[in-house]
């Protein structure tokens, strides 16, 4: 678990050093100023030009980087023995997901060059232009982009159906849906999520983590991801995300213009909105995202130790949320005592260690003191029964 998870920290911070080190040798090499050169000679418009050079960067970053996607996650997986997919398999979904960052990144990369042309402030155009971006994309991702690499289907145990359709009732929730996804094809690991916004909202349960986990660990895992939900953890993730990314653009502005002063004629990238300056832009954007990583993995991990308070004084299975952990930690082979400093810097979730500790010694109730953060709804006391009955295709809890 120690060495696996190891493996994984070194290679987190490789990939960025890694990645920005592309970039660079891109812009320093004259590539990029080529790569601008051919588009150009194949598209007649400045648009489709930005569009086709786009393509041709990211192809080249990904054949660049690709030792590392396959080693971390092939070759480590196997070598740990997390997964049973074939290296067809495990290269269809990597395919699929470079089409997918093609067809959507082009047409984004190239407005925002637009913007970067023609405006003079455009890092306020650009941040703005990002915000319905982030909601269009979590509400879309669900429905278009996840069916794309699994099957998504209602849950199919009428009994365990029941029994989170009272769950869910007591925790408040109206309107919901609850997927099991096929993930055992890509993992042995386990998990379980809360994703979409309006119409695409719904809790999600890997089929590794139904078959490995007893009635009352789902029990308790799911009030977690209820948690979530009702305390509205992705609305206030966007809007830390949004209000974080404004300060982003405004350095990434004066990084951007800062280097292309000084090195713009040396990479033949010229004015700042040439395509041949995007390498230059995605490496700043890189450097700020991970320089900003401590900020938002900060976050995460106080959200989700929120939803542990919640699922507990919703559920009242200390237990069982502790033995799930402890499944968790065995079966990802992940560390449950990770360096405070790795942990600080980029784990999302509190470490599992600390989490058992802390839901074994969480009992407020027995104390007679109040709950944080789960209250009994008004509505408890209606036969939830009755409700489910009243849905006959079951997943939609209401
Ligand atoms: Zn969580």
């Amino acid at each position: 678990m120690i060495r696996h998870s190891r493996i994984y920290d070194v290679l987190y911070f490789t990939d960025v050093v890694y990645g920005i080190g592309i970039l660079l040798l891109i812009l320093a090499t004259g590539w990029s100023g080529r790569m601008r050169d051919l588009s150009a000679k194949y598209a007649r418009w400045s648009f489709v030009a930005a569009m086709l050079y786009f393509v041709l960067l990211s192809l080249v970053t990904t054949a660049f980087t690709f030792p590392l996607d396959f080693y971390g996650s092939f070759i480590v997986p196997h070598q740990f023995d997390l997964t049973n997919q074939s290296f067809a398999g495990w290269f269809g979904d990597f395919a699929k997901g470079l089409g997918v960052n093609l067809v959507i990144g082009a047409p984004i990369a190239a407005l925002a060059l637009l913007g970067i042309r023609r405006i003079r402030r455009w890092w306020i155009v650009l941040w703005l232009g990002s915000i319905p971006l982030i909601l269009l994309g979590v509400l879309a991702t669900p429905l278009i982009i996840d069916p794309l690499f699994n099957d998504f289907r209602p849950l199919r145990d009428a009994s365990l159906r029941q029994a989170l359709l009272d769950e869910a009732s007591h925790a408040g929730i109206e309107q919901s849906r609850v997927y099991e996804v096929d993930k055992s094809k890509q993992t042995k690991e386990m998990n379980a999520y809360v994703t979409g916004i309006g119409p695409s909202a719904r809790i999600v349960m890997w089929d590794t983590l139904l078959a490995k986990l007893d009635r009352d660990e789902i029990l308790a895992v799911m009030g977690h991801e209820m948690g979530h939900y009702v305390l509205k953890h992705l609305w206030w993730g966007m809007a830390l995300g949004i209000a974080i990314s404004f300060l982003g653009f405004w350095i990434a502005q004066h990084l951007f213009e800062w280097g292309l002063a000084r090195w713009g004629v040396r990479w033949s990238a010229g004015s700042r909105g040439d395509p041949a300056a995007l390498p230059w832009l995605l490496a700043v954007s890189s450097l700020l995202a991970f320089l900003l990583s401590p900020v938002y993995s900060g976050y995460s991990r106080h959200v989700e130790h929120q939803a542990d308070i919640f699922g507990l004084e919703l559920t009242h299975k200390n237990e069982a949320m502790a033995s799930s952990f402890v499944k968790f930690a065995e079966d990802s082979k992940a560390d449950p005592r990770p360096p405070r400093f790795i942990e600080w810097w980029r784990y999302s979730h509190p470490s599992l260690g600390r989490r058992i500790d802390f839901v074994l010694a969480y009992k407020p109730w027995e104390k007679g003191q109040p709950n944080e953060l789960w209250h009994p709804p008004r509505s408890a006391d209606v036969s939830s029964a009755a409700i489910g009955a009243s849905r006959p295709d079951g997943w939609t809890w209401r």
